[in-house]
């Protein structure tokens, strides 16, 4: 079977919609992970939120018990280790218009997150799903402070965005290397002004191949973000797209991850994504 998958160009939100944090007050925040005022976004009402604690979901925290939220949940153990989503604090699921799924840095350590995911996504085919799963979890890799506060920090995009006024991307951190080598600087600059700009996605689409879909050329983070679901999905993705995925083939712990999903046959090697042909 093949279909293509239909997140593709659906937003997948990061963090930062809901900081209160001001750098120049130098004030210390932690969002509670189990506020729905507090972890939510103006646009989505989150329903049900479960308290997860080293990484395995624990007790409810809000709203009713929810087989939606377990079926995505699901998903997430599918793909990730408890180790590997250690920094979860919370998983919500939601109504309503925003973004596919988001991820939610809760303290300014960028240590600690949650994930939320709309319920229709929750419902979607499996594939759909891990991808969506698989793209938060991206989010949560390249915030984590252990990739974002190692070594220096450079300007990188991380820089420029207002989602990110919590620290810039390291040289140690993926997101930092893959925007120096991914995109111009040019187009980096631009993102002060439209960081979240479909149109601008849009444009970039058309100007740039290597996407492996148009909402990756949102901004480096959802490039790296689609680029990863991809890759640890082993999804089929436009030949453009190759020096993208070389990029993901040499970090032999993100090879660990895909050979482990493709082992427990987890894949989402039915879904094409497209990338920006026309
Ligand atoms: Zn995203």
């Amino acid at each position: 079977m093949k279909f293509v998958l239909w997140v593709a160009g659906v937003l997948l939100a990061v963090a930062g919609v809901n900081l209160a944090f001001d750098f120049e007050t130098g004030g210390v925040w932690q969002l509670d992970p189990c506020d729905p005022q507090e972890i939510g976004t103006p646009e989505d009402t989150i329903s049900s939120i479960y308290r997860i604690e080293n990484g395995n979901i624990a007790e409810r925290c809000f709203g009713p018990s929810d087989d939606d939220l377990f079926r995505a949940w699901g998903a997430m153990a599918q793909i990730t280790t408890a180790e590997e989503r250690a920094g979860l604090r919370s998983f919500a699921i939601f109504d309503g218009a925003f973004a596919a799924a988001y991820t939610q840095q809760l303290n300014l350590e960028a240590t600690e997150f949650t994930i939320a995911v709309r319920r229709d996504v929750a419902r979607s085919h499996g594939q759909s799903l891990r991808h969506v799963m698989a793209h938060e979890f991206a989010h949560m890799l390249t915030n984590h402070t252990s990739n974002v506060f190692s070594g220096e920090k450079v300007p990188t995009v991380d820089c420029l965005s207002d989602e990110n006024r919590y620290g810039c991307a390291g040289w140690g951190n993926y997101l930092a290397t893959w925007t120096y080598q991914f995109w111009p600087e040019q187009e980096v600059v631009r993102l002060e002004a439209e960081y979240r700009s479909s149109a601008e996605a849009a444009r970039r689409c058309s100007e740039y191949s290597g996407f492996v879909t148009e909402y990756g050329a949102t901004n480096p983070g959802e490039d790296f973000a689609e680029t990863f679901a991809a890759f640890v999905l082993s999804s089929r993705t436009p030949a453009s797209a190759q020096s993208r995925m070389n990029f993901m083939s040499s970090f032999p712990e993100i090879v660990a991850i895909r050979d482990r999903i493709n082992a427990a046959g987890y894949n989402a090697s039915d879904i094409y994504l497209e990338g920006c042909s026309r």
